[in-house]
This record gives C-alpha cells, sequence and structure tokens, in this order.
C-alpha cells in the first residue's frame, strides 16, 4: 500500500512540465473533406485546485498584462472592427422580433394564446442568438435571462447621495501624466492602492516598525507567527454582523469608489488588482493604478465612499432557525407557524421602502486606503505585480485558512453569521426576517441556502477576484496569450521575420472557417483514454522545450532581449 500511486505520478509529471491535467478532447471536422479528428485543448481552469499549470499559465498572463498596461505612455488603441452586414441584418430581424414579443402583450387573447405566442417567439429568438453567436461580433447582445416582472418605479429619493466630492467632467484621457527629471530622463509615476474594510473591533496584530516590534491591543507584542493573529481581542464585542455584511457588499462598494475616482480626478482612470483575504477574514483589494493621484484626494474620495443596501430592514430576526414560517398550500404563502397569517410578500416589503421615511437597510462603507508610488520598470513595479497576483489561483479563503484553535473560533463565527443573514431578494433566509423572499416557493429552509456567499470558500464575498479596467492594456487576456504564441511560433520556424508570423495568421483566419469543432464525448472509440493522452502531451511538451531552447539559443545573437513578450523574458529568467 506504500507504493507510490501510478495515477498520482502521471499528475505530478504532468504538472512539473505545465502540461493540463485535464485537458478537453475535441472533434475539429474539416468542411472541405468531411474528415474528423480529435484535438486537444488545455482545460484552461483558473484555480490550482482545478488544475494546477492551467491556473498557473493564466497567472504568468495576468502578470504580462499588469506589467504592460501599468506605465503605458500612449493611449491604447482599441478599436473594434465596424460589425459586417450579416450581423447587422440579424440584429435588424432579432428588434422585430423584440418589438413583437412586446406587442402581444397588449393585443385582445386569452392567455393561453398569448402564452403560446410568446412561446413561439422566443423560440425564434433562439435561434436567431445562435445565428448572431456564429458572427464576429463579441459579447452578448442581450442579458441572458429575460426579467419578465413590471418595472418598479424608483423614486428619486433612492439614489444614492452623492458624496461630497469635487465633481470634474471626465475627460477620455487613460494614462497618468509623464515628468522630466534633471538628467533628462522621462519619469512615469503610477500607484499601487490597497482598499481595506472599516475595522470591526480590535484584532491581535504584529506590529513591526523597523527592528522594533509594538505591542498589540492587547498588551502582549506578538510574533509574526503568533496562534492568536488576526483574531479579536474581545471575541463578544466583535462586530460579526458588519464583518458579514461588509464582506457580502464589498464588490459593490469597489464598484462605487471607482466611479467616484473618476469623477473626481476628472479622467479615465485605468486599473488592475485583485480582491484577497486579510488575516481577520475581511476582504480587501490592491489595484495597480496608471497615472498618479493626489493621496489627499484618494482619502476624501475613500471616506465619502458607500453603497447603500435597499431591502427591507433584516436587523433583528423574527424567527428562529429551528422554528421557521412554514409553507401553506392553499395560500401559495409562508405562513406564521402560530398564528397561521401571511408574511409580507417581497413586493409589499418593497413598497414599505417607498415610504419617505424609510431607510436603507445597511450601508456599507470603505475603511482605510493605502497609496503608493511606484516607478516604471523598477523592482519595486516587478515586485508589486507579483504581490497583487500572489493568489489568484487560491479560493479567496485558502490562504487565510486558520491554523489554530482561536483562528478556526474566528472562522467558524462569521461563517456562522453568514449563514443566516439575506445573500440576495431570493435568499431563504428572508422567513427569518419576517419577509417572504422574491420568486417565493415551497421547500425554502432558512439557514439552508446554497446561495455562494453563505460557504466557507467565499466567507460572504461573491464578487470577482481579479479585476481589471477595460482600458487597461487594450488587450483582453486571449490577447495576450495569442501574443505569446505567435512570438514563440516566429522563433520556433527559425527567426523573427514579419511575414512569416503573417503568412500563419492569415492560415489560423482560413482555418477557423474550414474546420468545425464540437466537443468530442470520451466514450467515442477514436478518443484515446485520457492517460495516454497526457503521457503523449507531456513527451510533446519535453521535446517542444527542447526545441525552444535551441533555437533561443540560435536566435539571441541576432535578436535584442527587449523584443520578447515581457512574460517569457521574466520566465526565462525564472527557469
Ligand atoms: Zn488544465
Ligand atoms: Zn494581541
Ligand atoms: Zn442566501
Amino acid at each position: 500500500m506504500r507504493k507510490p500511486l501510478a495515477k498520482d505520478a502521471l499528475k505530478q509529471l504532468a504538472e512539473s512540465h505545465g502540461v493540463c491535467v485535464r485537458p478537453l478532447a475535441l472533434r475539429r471536422t474539416d468542411t472541405a473533406t468531411g474528415l474528423t479528428e480529435v484535438v486537444e485543448v488545455p482545460c484552461g481552469a483558473t484555480l490550482a485546485v482545478k488544475c494546477k499549470p492551467c491556473a498557473e499559465k493564466g497567472r504568468r498572463l495576468r502578470i504580462q498584462q499588469i506589467r504592460e498596461g501599468w506605465h503605458l505612455a500612449d493611449e491604447p488603441a482599441v478599436r473594434p472592427d465596424k460589425p459586417d452586414g450579416d450581423a447587422l441584418a440579424l440584429v435588424r430581424v432579432r428588434a422585430h422580433l423584440e418589438f413583437e414579443r412586446e406587442a402581444v402583450q397588449y393585443q385582445p387573447m386569452t392567455p393561453d394564446e398569448r402564452a403560446a405566442q410568446v412561446a413561439e417567439i422566443d423560440a425564434a429568438i433562439a435561434e436567431l442568438d445562435e445565428a448572431l453567436a456564429e458572427t464576429s461580433l463579441r459579447g452578448q447582445l442581450t442579458p441572458k435571462e429575460r426579467d419578465e416582472r413590471p418595472r418598479r418605479k424608483r423614486s428619486t429619493r433612492r439614489r444614492q447621495d452623492s458624496p461630497d466630492l469635487p465633481r470634474l467632467p471626465v475627460d477620455p484621457r487613460t494614462v497618468g501624466r509623464a515628468y522630466s527629471g534633471r538628467t533628462g530622463k522621462t519619469h512615469r509615476p503610477s500607484m499601487l492602492v490597497t482598499l481595506t474594510l472599516d475595522s470591526h473591533g480590535p484584532v491581535h496584530s504584529h506590529l513591526r516598525r523597523g527592528a522594533y516590534v509594538a505591542p498589540c491591543e492587547c498588551g502582549t507584542r506578538h510574533g509574526p507567527h503568533d496562534d492568536v493573529l488576526g483574531t479579536p481581542v474581545d471575541p463578544a464585542g466583535y462586530d460579526y454582523r458588519r464583518a458579514a455584511l461588509d464582506a457580502i457588499h464589498f464588490a459593490r462598494v469597489l464598484d462605487r469608489w471607482w466611479q467616484n475616482v473618476r469623477r473626481a480626478a476628472g479622467w479615465n482612470v485605468q486599473y488592475a488588482g485583485a480582491v484577497e483575504l486579510q488575516r481577520r477574514l475581511a476582504p480587501h483589494a490592491h489595484f495597480a493604478i496608471r497615472g498618479t493621484l493626489p493621496r489627499r484626494l484618494l482619502k476624501q474620495i475613500a471616506a465619502a465612499t458607500y453603497h447603500q443596501v435597499w431591502w427591507p430592514p433584516f436587523n433583528e430576526p423574527v424567527y428562529r432557525v429551528d422554528k421557521p414560517p412554514v409553507w401553506d398550500v392553499d395560500r401559495q404563502a409562508y405562513v406564521d407557524p402560530k398564528t397561521r397569517k401571511p408574511l409580507p410578500t417581497w413586493g409589499e416589503a418593497l413598497d414599505a421602502l417607498e415610504e419617505p421615511d424609510s431607510r436603507p437597510a445597511y450601508v456599507a462603507r470603505l475603511g482605510r486606503i493605502d497609496a503608493r508610488g511606484i516607478d516604471q520598470g523598477t523592482r519595486d513595479a516587478e515586485r508589486s505585480i507579483r504581490y497583487v497576483t500572489k493568489y489568484v489561483t487560491k479560493d479567496l479563503t485558502d490562504q487565510a485558512k486558520p491554523r489554530s484553535d482561536p483562528q478556526k473560533a474566528h472562522f467558524d463565527r462569521l461563517h456562522a453569521e453568514l449563514s443566516v443573514l439575506p445573500c440576495s431578494p431570493t435568499c431563504a433566509n428572508w422567513l427569518l426576517y419576517g419577509v417572504q423572499p422574491d420568486g417565493v416557493k415551497a421547500g425554502l429552509t432558512p439557514g439552508r441556502c446554497t446561495g455562494k456567499v453563505h460557504q466557507r470558500s467565499t466567507l460572504g464575498f461573491t464578487g470577482r477576484r481579479v479585476l481589471v479596467s477595460r482600458q487597461w492594456s487594450g488587450k483582453t487576456l486571449a490577447d495576450h496569450r495569442a501574443d505569446n504564441r505567435a512570438w514563440v511560433r516566429a522563433i520556433l520556424a527559425g527567426g523573427m521575420a514579419d511575414t512569416e508570423d503573417h503568412d500563419q495568421a492569415a492560415d489560423d483566419a482560413d482555418g477557423s472557417k474550414r474546420y468545425r469543432f464540437e466537443l468530442a464525448r470520451p466514450e467515442d472509440p477514436d478518443v484515446p483514454p485520457l492517460e495516454h493522452r497526457l503521457l503523449r502531451a507531456i513527451s510533446a511538451r519535453i521535446r517542444w522545450r527542447t526545441d525552444l531552447d535551441t533555437a533561443r539559443l540560435r536566435t539571441t545573437a541576432i535578436t535584442p532581449a527587449t523584443d520578447q513578450p515581457a512574460a517569457l523574458a521574466a520566465y526565462a529568467v525564472e527557469k
């Protein structure tokens, strides 16, 4: 039993050679000859638990993306091509269908007839959307899900109050200012900012000032690996409710923050960063910002940034998890277990919010901001990029795993709080606060909502982990991936000649029309077992790397190192 498993050896070898451990098999059909062939693509997972090599590759691309965008001197040229005539014609038909669908609602007919007509139109829309997906258009034309409920009229009072900040018209400029140094060298400073939530109560901290370790709030000088670090000094007094709610709404607060920054700065500030968990288990975010802003202004914006949650009030639970409201089949509603009186519906609860004296159920605010100037191409810049992307291949809670009993207790207590708070309008937990959730149905159990917010792997934060603004590098991650491939191909072809690169691209454009791709099923007779495919891929990778190294030696003599994409250059150094 102690012999290592063959399966593990295979996985380890694949990982050490950067070969995807769960490649997808695609069936490629040559539409000219009708021949089909099974080809493989890496799974492209972003989390290391799913596939380490793919997640690591993704992280490298993120590093490259942040590096290329941080100190851009010229506006990134993002000029999408004009949509072609075919695409426009399809969108035109789609518009007519949308009009008809709405018109059906106002024509006199029985509900059954109406439902049938809508279903017919929806089928046509689905077909058209499929055709649209095959055109050159990028992104979705309409939201995926159609919201059938009537739009609620929002009173102006419910808008977010505008923060007390300078408000400038936003200039389309996205690059920072350049300064000439005394030696004639141009400096293009940028910033690294960290956005942190407010305190929810003092926590044990390792406070280092140079060589001196300052005493923590509790009076002890904690070492950097002390068991109590990150846990509350007074667990009974720690505001777990606010900690949980701040985590749930942190993503929205970040959105508000960037809106406010752009308005107050007066130019289209660009950013790239990631959300991480602090030791006290609160989410915080590190961002590289292109260009600089006065520190005082940033502090002012942070202080004025908040997000109002316009939900029915949920300060005090009305029911307990073990004695929740019960479902009344006749009334199709949840009722009080004793009085059998139905609870207010979601719509009724929202209507109550229209009263003039109503207040938001919660206001999430930003706490502290730390900002640092970073100069282009310095060691500091490189270190900051690694710092920002350090944990992007891990689940949020992975690097804040509790290691000691006090830390476990802190984690569990926060998780317990999250399991009874409402995560969204449809959350079963609304029953605890005496309101029927949106889209109410039988079988809802408070405390058992499957929403991501309540899971131990998120601890409340379910927004995107990596946030890159649209005009950061002017490229998507896929573009960066293509950049690297083109370079490798050029080197393998024995030179950096432009023409060759170009021909290759032309082939690809042609190939994408000639071949049709679909997912191959593992039980198809021509799809070899995963193990055979992995072994082949490992061998191919080893040979490919040898070829690349040989070719690199040949080309370094004629190619200056600066022509390489930065990520590959860095990779070579790491290796
Ligand atoms: Zn993979
Ligand atoms: Zn302490
Ligand atoms: Zn929920």
